[in-house]
């Protein structure tokens, strides 16, 4: 392939295909590179996709689009090894169109779809394709060298949305291999249940969905998560750690997963289920500071590959799509000035430092480190949660007033008055 493109998108997911899409609108001759045999078939997410970000891309796109559920429920477990603390917010107006919030996906589905918008707009899509390197060229990078045969291709501008590893950023040198506290690795299977059964389970009607996202004795008392999120007839449950405390603690990502889906608190949703698939992947959870270079000359980062994702909030793609699409942008106002040098490209690290992207990793920036170097939010404060609950809540003659009393007596005896000063302040900070 001898031809040269307006920009190379390599990569398929979210990132590469918002990327890809928006600049075949605006007329710009696209290749949009992908290694899976099709756009999603090896990609891997809990699954909550947002409404806003994907809905700037292709409005209305809940119409066509392949979904599962919307979400009208969002629930947080705090859980011990025989009782959870739970929270969260139930809204029947995310089941109305006009407010839908964030809706369940099965990628493979979705982004084939996804691209299958590109490809409409007039890009073109290439399959079982693996680009290798970046060809540089006087300090500028003009094409890829991918595993065809005569597999080098130009163009005026490579974008980088190859995902978390990001070998090809790496080639470049913009970022190091990511420390083992800079991604977590996440193992999750999809399990089919009739939806009879998960609307009982789950209090919920054909159309709403249910997400819950679950803390503490679910990785075993590590810095991490765990998730159960409901589709149309299946379930998808999961659970990760960083790398680092998956080291430190010897465990093994599918025994965590075993442990889980055993635990008294999650068998009784998922039991009778068929198991239909096991992921194993990792997210980028480095947060602000892991952030690298993300514009070159004649080239740009989006999505994971630039390690755009907020842990906390388990939002990944939505950031992905807007940085496709801000890049998408600058790559457009770059072809008017003929100019596709870093200076240029760099107006697309402005317009991600300006957007929600890079204030909200900013916001959580010493969140993970500070979780994963004090584990007694997850070890000790769960199990004290769970505890100070079943006696508040146990009804034994003794007055409430002495029940506090009572209950704020054990926790300081734990922990120790100022250890819990500092701990919530510590907290506090990391998240405020
Ligand atoms: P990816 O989706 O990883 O896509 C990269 C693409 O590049 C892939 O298609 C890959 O095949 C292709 N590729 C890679 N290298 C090459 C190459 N050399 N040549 C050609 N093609 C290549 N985010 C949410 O918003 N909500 C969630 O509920 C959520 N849950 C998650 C649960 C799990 C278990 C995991 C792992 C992640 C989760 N995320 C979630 C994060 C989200 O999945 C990512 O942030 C998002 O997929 C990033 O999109 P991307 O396009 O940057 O990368």
């Amino acid at each position: 392939m001898s031809e040269k493109f307006d920009v190379i998108v390599v990569g398929a997911g979210p990132a590469g295909s918002a990327c890809a899409l928006t600049c075949a609108q605006s007329g710009l001759k696209v290749l949009l590179i992908e290694r899976g045999e099709y756009p999603g078939s090896k990609n891997v997410m809990g699954g909550v996709l947002y409404r806003k970000q994907m809905e700037e891309l292709i409005p209305e796109f809940w119409k066509e689009a392949p979904l599962e559920r919307p979400v009208i429920e969002q629930r947080f477990w705090m859980m011990d090894k025989e009782s959870v603390v739970s929270f969260g917010y139930k809204g029947l107006e995310w089941a109305e169109e006009n407010n839908y919030n964030n809706f369940t996906v099965l990628r493979a589905q979705f982004d084939q779809w996804f691209a299958s918008k590109a490809v409409q707009a007039g890009a073109l899509l290439i399959n079982e394709t693996v680009v290798l390197e970046c060809i540089v060229e006087n300090g500028k990078v003009v094409g890829v060298r991918t595993d065809r045969p005569d597999g080098d291709i130009y163009a005026d501008v490579v974008v980088l949305a190859d995902g978390v590893n990001s070998l090809l950023g790496k080639q470049l040198g913009f970022h190091k291999e990511f420390r083992p506290d800079e991604v977590a690795l996440t193992v999750m299977e999809v399990i089919n249940l009739p939806k009879e059964k998960i609307n009982d389970r789950f209090n919920l009607s054909d159309n709403q969905g249910c997400t819950i996202e679950i803390f503490g004795d679910s990785t075993k008392g590590n810095l991490g998560t765990a998730f159960l999120y409901t589709n149309k007839d299946s379930l998808n449950i999961g659970v990760g750690t960083t790398l680092s405390s998956m080291i430190k603690a010897k465990l093994k990502p599918y025994d965590l997963l075993d442990y889980l889906k055993n635990h008294p608190m999650v068998k009784p949703l998922i039991e009778g289920g068929e198991s239909a698939e096991y992921l194993a992947h990792l997210i980028p959870e480095g947060g602000y500071r892991s952030v690298p270079k993300v514009a070159g000359n004649g080239v740009v980062l989006i999505g994971d590959a630039a390690q755009l994702v907020n842990a906390i909030h388990r939002e990944g793609s939505n950031m992905a799509m807007s940085s496709g699409k801000m890049a998408a942008e600058t790559i457009i106002e770059a072809k008017h000035r003929n100019d596709f040098s870093e200076s240029s490209l760099n107006l697309y690290r402005e317009k991600l430092y300006d957007s929600f992207i890079m204030k909200d990793l900013e916001k959580y920036k010493d969140a993970a480190h500070t979780f994963e170097k004090y584990p007694q939010y997850f070890n000790e404060y769960v199990p004290m949660m769970n505890k100070a609950m079943s006696k508040f809540f146990t009804v034994d003659g003794t007055p409430k007033r002495d029940k506090q009393k009572e209950i704020m007596k054990s926790i300081t005896k734990e922990r120790g008055v100022i250890n819990v000063a500092k701990d919530m302040y510590r907290a506090w900070k990391a998240v405020k």
